[in-house]
This record gives structure tokens, sequence and C-alpha cells, in this order.
């Protein structure tokens, strides 16, 4: 190395990281299953104002041997962390950052300190901050670095083996460390020829049994991303997507790729989908099966698939030659299968029923299965679900072709015939009357239920409770009475009865769909079920009558709405109203209907927290979830008042859903005639505690206590000093699910002797009885340690960042003044 530059570095190295010449340049890291930006690597420059750019490869040896190199590791931690407090500030998307650490940083310094006092500094939620080291470090010092890993993964920052491969050791670190990532070394690319691919395969493998994310340095070339896509490689860093530049420049060079920004709740859900070795031959067993079979060949020809389903279209984020050969014979899809398809969003149209079915009945159930017959051929198509959000769920498939498996059983049974049934019912059970049992013959969907044991009086309740429709349900019962069907035929000389029921598909959705008993004996029967636009169907039969009597639902509709006694609203599917009752127009002042038909609660302005109402609206319509009594608020008559709001889809004649209706009340009026209603009054909502003014009227009883026996207590208020971002980031639904755990957990610990409370948004009170003044510092790490046992909510990690303020009565001898002061000594933690 050219000595004159290593003695500019020595003489300058400090100067430069003061001036900033020293800067993070950040580098994308790619989630190869959805092409998105996952996180970024800070990698260091020297932008020198005299000589130019210096590269790592130049300085880091120089401050290796002068051991200034964790000065440089603090430098860019700084700047990692100043950058991401910058977003979540700013409100701009906020991505994980991956900082190296180099190896004499744990021989020079305390750097699990060092670098939590930094992030804590900045109050930067740990799992945005990963932290990569090489695997020779490990090798070095294996007991330093043991404990040093343990204390960062217990404080819920992720550890990445960087450079994996590289040196002698790594397969012997990886036997006593846990790591949450590999990274690939660029060296397995390079050549990027059989032999090498083998090999990155098989470390991949080993990865996923082990169950440690993968990622690979140095990816160059399409060809290179697309085999590691393949193979199942779960992230990508290299120059084909981009070179380690200044943040801004490495945002906008993505923009012009058209990649876009991974959200936080992808990030478990994918970690999740990742975990799968899409390699294997027995992706379908669960881990404990699949240790015990470690040594099961394997076999790559496994027709694997996976499937990302929304509620109006599906991705396909994965399949292999196998299941494209095998695919293409069943009609399963009605597009081709090629590369180019790969995440694009396809309607449902393109895929078949009964496969859809599948899906989202594995959705709620994990695992399902079908049969199904096409071109001569039967299949078994095996579905698990994989990993799922509020908006989606990943659906992995098996397809086998049985006519060509010849350890299939059953096959034989199967002849020309059958296959012709087959492929018009989707479900065909045995009745055996006279045994009152039940025997499915053939399912292909919600199995389950159809092959437990049941008689066939419980069946048809439990049928009917999951998947008829209300309306539907009593005739439902009547058709498959055991007694009612034997009278049936023995009325006339028919030898089947046919009637539809509109029956749950999907998200809450129903369908018409056709029941037939047939009739093969005295006391055996086929029920079949098949879709109505199979079969030709006359509806008329089956069109609500018409009452006439007095008390018709339309009259007593028009009463109720017109009744000014109830605050019904009713929208569309996308969420803008139709109409609204009486009392609701009264409620908020409207002249009439117009004000509101065709807007929406956004368009209203009506809500601070508009994505809150927004999110179960979304559940009600997309999910067919019927929401109680959400607590809310709303502005109405320049007052933020709070509801609470029910809300129920709205089905048309065939069960679709095609809006929803609602009500809500005023929480206030809840307490008008309530016996509890001073109780409601103390309490919040949303935690269940009491709310400011319940801990204010407690502090009156600790108040006596003082005075009668002397007893002195303090009042500790605290705070979430990071829920704006979090709310920001995350949505106000998650948001409120972090204050209820934190009600919990502050219960939990103090609830037994002390009062606790929610006296504000973001704030708890806690009244605590103690003499002992020095006792504070004992509560302040026992609060925060009931801040860091919450971790993860929703599988998403979260970190909280507290202020605590202590006042104690003896100081003030006033419950106003305590209070107060509580308040400003909370807000000096904060600064
Ligand atoms: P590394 O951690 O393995 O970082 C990856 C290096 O590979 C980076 O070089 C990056 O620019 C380069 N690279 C990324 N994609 C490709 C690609 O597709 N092809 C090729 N040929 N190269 C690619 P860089 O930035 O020069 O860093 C070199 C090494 O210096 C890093 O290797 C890391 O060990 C060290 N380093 C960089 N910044 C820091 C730092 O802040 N602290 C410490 N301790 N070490 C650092
Ligand atoms: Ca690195
Ligand atoms: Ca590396």
């Amino acid at each position: 190395m050219d000595r004159n530059l290593d003695n500019y570095i020595v003489e300058n190295y400090q100067k430069a990281m003061d001036y900033h010449y020293i800067q993070a340049f950040f580098q994308p890291v790619i989630r190869t299953l959805s092409c998105k930006l996952c996180s970024f690597e800070a990698l260091a420059r020297w932008v020198d104002p005299n000589i130019g750019m210096i590269f790592p490869n130049e300085f880091i040896p120089v401050l290796e041997r002068i051991h200034a190199i964790h000065l440089l590791d603090i430098c860019i931690i700084k700047q990692v962390c100043a950058r991401i407090k910058y977003a979540i500030s700013n409100d701009e998307p906020v991505i994980p950052i991956s900082v190296n650490l180099s190896r004499l940083n744990f021989t020079l310094c305390d750097i699990f300190s060092i670098a939590d006092d930094i992030v804590s500094e900045f109050q930067i939620p740990h799992n945005l901050i990963y932290f990569e080291i090489t695997e020779s470090i490990v090798a070095e010092n294996k007991e330093l670095m043991f404990d040093t890993v343990e204390k960062f993964r217990k404080a819920g920052y992720q550890i990445w083996m960087d450079d994996f491969g590289s040196a002698y050791s790594s397969l012997n670190i990886l036997k006593d460390f846990f790591f949450d990532e590999l990274k690939l070394d660029m060296g397995f690319l390079h050549p990027f020829n059989q032999r090498s691919q083998r090999i990155a395969t098989s470390i991949i493998e080993m990865a996923k049994s082990i169950y440690i994310h993968t990622l690979a340095e140095g990816v160059e070339t399409e060809e290179q991303f697309t085999y590691l896509r393949n193979i199942g490689c779960e992230k990508v860093q290299g120059y084909f997507f981009g070179k380690p530049l200044p943040y801004e420049q490495t945002l906008q060079h993505l923009q012009n790729k058209g990649i876009t920004i991974e959200i936080p709740h992808d990030r478990k859900y994918y970690d999740k989908i990742g975990q799968i070795d899409l390699l294997s031959s027995v992706p379908f067993m669960s881990s404990s099966e699949r240790d015990a079979i470690s040594s099961a060949k394997r076999l790559n020809s496994i027709p694997l698939a996976l499937i990302e389903n929304t509620k109006n279209s599906f991705k396909i984020l994965f399949y292999n030659t196998a299941f494209k050969n095998t695919a293409s014979n069943t009609g399963m899809f009605l597009i081709t299968l090629n590369p180019e398809i790969l995440l694009q969003p396809i309607a449902y149209d393109f895929l078949s029923d009964k496969i859809v079915n599948l899906m989202d009945y594995t959705r709620s159930n994990t695992d399902g299965k079908m049969n199904f017959a096409s071109n001569r051929d039967y299949y078994e198509i095996q579905a698990k679900c994989i990993s799922k959000t509020h908006d989606k769920y990943c659906v992995m498939l098996k397809l086998s072709n049985l006519s060509k498996d010849a350890q299939a059983s059953n096959i034989e049974h199967l002849n020309e015939f059958l296959k012709h049934i087959y492929s018009i019912f989707e479900r065909i059970v045995l009745i055996d009357v006279e045994n009152d049992s039940i025997t499915p013959l053939y399912i292909s969907t919600k199995e389950n239920l159809l092959s437990s044991n049941y008689n066939l009086k419980n069946l048809a309740l439990e049928f009917a409770d999951k998947y008829i429709f209300p309306d539907d349900k009593a005739e439902f019962l009547k058709f498959l009475n055991k007694d009612d069907v034997l009278k049936q035929f023995s009325k006339t000389a028919n030898t089947f009865f046919m009637k539809f029921f509109r029956t749950s598909i999907r998200h809450g959705q129903y369908a018409w769909k056709a029941y037939t008993i047939l009739k093969i004996s005295q006391d055996k029967y086929l029920l079949m079920t098949g879709n109505v636009h199979n079969i030709v169907i006359d509806f008329d039969k089956y069109t609500m009558k018409k009452h006439s009597d007095t008390f018709s639902p339309e009259l007593l509709w028009r009463n109720l709405v017109q009744s000014g006694i109830i605050r019904l609203f009713w929208k569309d599917i996308d969420r803008r109203f139709v109409g609204a009752s009486q009392a609701f127009l009264d409620y908020y002042g409207f002249e009439s209907l117009n004000d509101i038909v065709g807007k929406n609660d956004e368009d209203l302005g009506w809500h601070i927290h508009p994505d809150k109402y927004m999110n179960d609206e979304l559940k009600v319509i997309n999910e067919g979830i019927t929401t109680h009594n959400i607590p809310g608020w709303c502005i109405n008559d320049g007052e933020n008042k709070e509801i609470l709001a029910s809300k129920t889809p709205f089905y048309d004649e065939n069960g679709t859903i095609k809006g929803l209706l609602g009500y809500f009340i005023d929480r206030e009026l809840l307490t008008v005639n309530d016996v509890r209603g001073k109780d409601i009054k103390k309490r919040d909502m949303l935690t269940g505690l009491l709310n400011s003014r319940g801990i204010n009227e407690e502090a009156y009883v600790f108040r006596d206590e003082y005075y009668l026996r002397g007893i002195d207590f303090v009042r500790i208020h605290i705070s979430i000093n990071n829920i704006h971002s979090i709310n920001e980031h995350y949505g106000f639904d998650y948001g409120d699910k972090l204050l209820s755990l934190m009600g919990k957990a502050l219960k939990k610990s103090f609830g037994r002797n002390c009062a606790v409370g929610r006296y504000a948004g973001h704030k708890f009170a806690v009244l605590h009885q103690t003499q002992n003044h020095e006792d504070a510092h004992g509560l302040r790490i026992k609060i925060k340690d009931i801040a860091s046992s919450i971790r993860e909510i929703d599988d998403v990690p979260v970190t909280l960042y507290l202020s605590v303020g202590f006042a104690f009565f003896s100081e003030f001898l006033d419950l106003e003044k305590q209070n107060q002061n509580a308040e400003l000594r909370l807000l000096d933690d904060n600064k």
C-alpha cells in the first residue's frame, strides 16, 4: 500500500470523522420473493476534499493497525441512527440498516454498550439496526464473541454473519452461535459456474434447516439473481440492484428502477415464507416431522408453487419447473406460467374456483387438500398457508398427478364415469341412514368438517352454522333432516332432490350452491354439492316471499329509519355513504342525505385518525367480519366526541357483500341511565385502566392514608415517547394494541397494590405507596423492564422509549401540585 496515503490517513482520520469526510454510503438489499427493498447496508467512504475518494480497503487496514477502527464504526453507527431518526421524524418510510462491526471493536471497547447507547440516544427501535460481523472475528475469540453476540440479540438487535464461507471455520461457528442471517460471501458467485452454484445451493439449504435467513452478496447479473431466487435465497445485494451511494441517491436509483420499499408488516410475513426449503422433498412437513426423517432422500422434482392471495387478485411468488409442467395439463391456471407473470397481480378468474376455495380455506385452517380430474388424469393438490398479514396470505401448493403416481391409493376406484361426476360436484358424501353415519367420498374443500365422526344431525347443524347464509339455515336443516328426507323419498318416485343454499365461499362472501340428495338404496344416499353455474336453476322459487302483514320488513325498516331512535348508516363497497337514518343526520346536523351520499369518512373529515376506521371498515367489507362497539372519536359540533360504532357486512340477495351497515352510540349516553355510569366515566375504554378522572379520585384515598397513617405515596407519570412514529408507521390499530398491552403490563406489575391509569393518549400514571424516596430508582428500573418486555405486536417487532416522572406526596402536601410536578419531571426526563 502507498506509504504516503497511509501517512495521510493516520494524520487526517480524526479530522475526516469530525468534518464528515467519512460518510456512510448505502447499498440496497432486495427481497427475492417480492423484489422489494428490505434494508440497506451502510458502507464507509472517505470523500476527501484534497485527494478525492478513499475506499475502505485503503483506510480500514490503517485504522486497524493504529487501533482506531472502533472510532470509524461508532462514527458510522451515529450517522446511520441520525438518518433513521430523520426518516422517523419526517414521516419518510423507515428502512432498516445494517452496519459492519470490525473485529477490534470487541477488544478495544465494549461495543455493545457503545452501540446500544447511541441507538437509545436517538430513540431508534432496535429492530431497525442490524449488526454484521465477519466470521473470522468470531473464530478468533469465541468466548468473548459469544457473550457479545448474545447481548446484542437479547436486546432485540439482529446479528448477521458477514462473508460467510470466506474463511475456513464457517461451519463450525454456526454450530455454537445463533445468527439471524447469513451473508454468503460474494466469492461463491465468482466465477458463476455449476460448481459454485451447487455449493451455494447446499449452503442455502443448510441455513434453512437451522432456521437462519440467507442473503447473497455480490449479485451482479440477472442470471445470478434468478438462480438465487429459485433455490430459495431470501435476499440479495450487489451491483445488479445498486452500488453503495449516499442515501438520497440510492433511493432515487431504486425509484428509477421501479423498486419499492417493503412495509414493516411484510417483514415477518416474508421472513416466514423465506424459511421454506423450496428444494426439499418434504416441504409440507412440520419441522419436527422433518427432523425425524432428516435423512430422507431429496427429490427436486416435486411440483411446488407459492401463491400470494389478496382480496381481488393473486400473485405467483414462486413456481418450479415440475409445477409448471404438471399444472399445464390441469386447467388450473388459465394463463401460462412464465417468469414474466411472477409478482404480477392476476384476477381470480384466471385460477380455477376450486383452488381459490381451497386456498381460502387454508387461510384459517392451515392445511387443506383436494382432488380433481382433468384430461383423463387425477390430481391431488395440497395447500398450506405459510404466512399472513391483515390483507394477504401466502399459500404453498403441491400438485401431484395421482394417475402417474403408482403409489397413490384409491386410484383403482376411480373410473371414467366417476371422473365426470367429480368435475361437476365439489363434494360428495355418502349418508347411511341406518347407521346414521357419514362417509366423505370426495371432497375438494372444507374436508375436516365432513371427515369427522358426526352423525347426520350434528353435521348438518355445524355445517349450517359455519357455512350457510343465515336466511337459509332453517331450510338447510330441514333439507337434511333424516325423517324429512325419508318422507320425501317415500312420497314420490323421485330418486333425487335438489335445493339451493347460499354457502360461504371466501372472505365472508356467499354463493349459491346446489345440494342434491340422490337415493342409491333403501338406506344409502349421496349428498352432492356443486357450483350453481354448472347447473341450470330456477331462482324464482327462492326469492323471498312478500309479507302481507302489517309489519312488513319494508315498513318496519322505514319506521326505524325515520324514528330518530337509532343512528344507522349504510355504505357501498368503496365505503361511501349510500344512506343514513334520520337520527344519524340529526346527530351531525345534516340537512339532508345529499350532504353525505357518495362521500366517505375522509371526505367528510370526521376522524382525527381516519385510517383506524378505514381499516375496520375494510375488514367488514373484505372479510365479512362484524365489529361490535369499537371505540373511536369523531368530530361533531366542534368537539371530538367518543363514540362506539358497530358495523356488519351488507349482503345482497345472493350473499355477495355489497357494502356495510352500521350504527353508533355516544359514549357519554351510555352512562345516562346506567348504574355503572359513574364507574364508566372513571375508566379508559381502550386499556380498561382508570382514566385521568379515575386516577385523581383514587389519589384522594392515598392522600387520606398519608394523613391517617403517615404512609407516603409517589405519583409516577410514564409516557411512551415514540408513540407518534409508531402510529405513523404501523397504523393506529397497532398503536392502540401497544397502548393496551402497555396498560396490561403495568397492571400486572403494579396492579395489586397501586392505582394504575391512563390519563392521556400515550401517558400512564401509577400511584404507589412507599416510604422511601430512594425507591424511585428501583421503580424506574421496574418500569423500563416492563417496556422492554413488550417486544412484538402482531409479529411486528417494536421498541418502546419511555420517560418517567416521580413526585412524592410528602414533597408538596397537595394533590394538584404533586400531579403537576410529576408531569414536569416527566417532561424533563424526556429531554
Ligand atoms: P463487506 O462488508 O463485505 O461489504 C461489501 C463490499 O462489497 C463493499 O465494498 C461493496 O461495495 C462491495 N460490493 C457490493 N456489491 C458488489 C458487487 O455486486 N460486486 C462487487 N465486486 N462488489 C460489491 P466496500 O464498500 O469497498 O467495503 C469493503 C469492506 O470494507 C466491507 O466488506 C467491510 O468489510 C469493510 N467496511 C466498509 N465499511 C465499513 C465500516 O463502516 N466499518 C467496518 N468495520 N468495516 C467496513
Ligand atoms: Ca458487510
Ligand atoms: Ca461481506
